[in-house]
């Protein structure tokens, strides 16, 4: 018999949500190119348009605004590679914007973060005023929350700085989508990515959010889909799950007191049964389901495999990069010492965490921190 596993890595993907699942199953059946005038076509078409609505009211934006991608990482590379003169650019972003960034060939000024896990607006507000004018087409990018600490990140106010002085704005918003309450006409940014998998949805479809009236060439072409802004035939059923997906994400905004109280119980006991146990950017307004925790002299990597196979599923930094096994960018560009950010693990809860994977990771936290300090004692 298999044992039980505890799913603590929502961060890196959710678990499919009982409703995204039913809607991504029937929209498997509709046999239409939502392209096509027939009927059927227009069964397709109907969901896809059903969803946008959803995936609109769950960021506050217009539904003529979302454009559905692959995902986010699409999304960011979209609104990298816009043919831009000059990308600020936070050190504490998701490779999916930094490298495309880079690769752009536009000149990239990279934004520092504090220790605490954020970047200053007055940083941003430095750079803008001093490049203003003689950056040609300039975009700031600073995503919504990180998805390694889950520390939020000044992007309204960073908007309107940024803003004033004729830059364009951008924010990956995919970690805090239906985890905190996003608003995109209140942000004030130009664009917004997010990601079905990180709220309950299927993997392999996202959005950019394009306020009205910006223009972005498209990123890929051939086709006249989502009016002309991202060529290719639409993966109805993924849609109509993410869909799916938005709406329960909306819901379950109501109640992330939730959320917080089981991670805060799993940060104050994780901490007490190893007082050297450091709980990273801790003290900063975070996202309700992240804890990015460090058990010093213990690495990261073989902390996850000694957790997995206790039955615990978190991850060593960022999962997206994980195969690869190296200290993360978001870490070190927050100027956390190097022995410390390579003992980090995260932890991230979601909407079907509950006491009980508290309690189960906390059993196997004791086990692990305990016979830890039982060698130290030794030594
Ligand atoms: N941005 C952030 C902050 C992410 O955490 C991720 C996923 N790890 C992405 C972008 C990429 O999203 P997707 O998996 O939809 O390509």
């Amino acid at each position: 018999m298999n044992a039980p596993r505890t799913y603590l890595d929502h961060n890196a993907t959710a678990p499919l949500r009982p409703a995204a699942r039913d809607a991504l199953l029937a929209a498997l059946e509709v046999v239409g190119n939502a392209s096509s005038v027939h009927a059927e076509g227009r069964r397709a078409r109907g969901l896809i348009e059903d969803a946008r609505e959803q995936v609109a009211a769950l960021v506050n934006a217009r539904p003529a605004e979302i454009v559905f991608t692959s995902g986010a990482t699409e999304a960011n590379n979209w609104v990298m590679t816009a043919g831009w003169d000059a990308v600020l650019v936070s050190g504490i972003e998701h490779d999916s914007v930094l490298a495309p960034a880079r690769a752009s060939g536009a000149r990239v000024i990279e934004l520092p973060a504090g220790a605490d896990g954020t970047v200053a607006v007055e940083t941003v507000a430095a750079q803008a005023r001093e490049s203003a004018g003689a950056m040609g087409r300039a975009i700031v990018t600073l995503q919504r929350a990180n998805n390694e600490t889950g520390a939020l990140q000044p992007v309204a106010e960073t908007a309107a700085v940024a803003r004033a002085h004729g830059l364009c704005v951008h924010t990956d918003a995919v970690q805090a989508v239906g985890r905190h309450a996003v608003d995109f006409a209140a942000l004030g940014v130009d664009a917004l990515s997010l990601s079905s998998h990180k709220i309950g949805g299927p993997k392999g479809v996202g959005a950019l959010v394009v306020r009205d009236g910006v223009r972005l060439p498209p990123f890929i072409v051939g086709g006249g889909q989502e009016r002309r802004r991202r060529a290719g035939t639409e993966d109805v059923a993924a849609i109509a799950g993410f869909g799916a997906a938005a709406a329960a994400a909306q819901k379950d905004l109501e109640r992330t007191g939730r959320i917080t109280a089981l991670r805060d119980r799993l940060e104050q006991e994780a901490v007490s049964i190893a007082p050297q146990a450091v709980v990273i950017a801790g003290q900063t307004a975070r996202l309700p389901n992240t804890t990015c925790l460090a058990l010093p002299e213990q690495s990261a990597e073989v902390l996850v495999i000694k957790l997995d196979l206790s039955g615990i599923a978190v991850s060593a930094g960022a999962a997206c990069s994980s195969g690869k096994v190296g200290q993360s960018h978001v870490l070190t560009a927050m100027g956390i010492a190097p022995d410390l950010a390579r003992a980090a693990i995260r932890i991230s809860l979601g909407w079907n965490s509950t006491e009980a994977d508290v309690d189960a990771f906390l059993r196997a936290w004791g086990e692990i921190a305990g016979s830890a300090a039982r060698k130290r004692a030794v030594a």
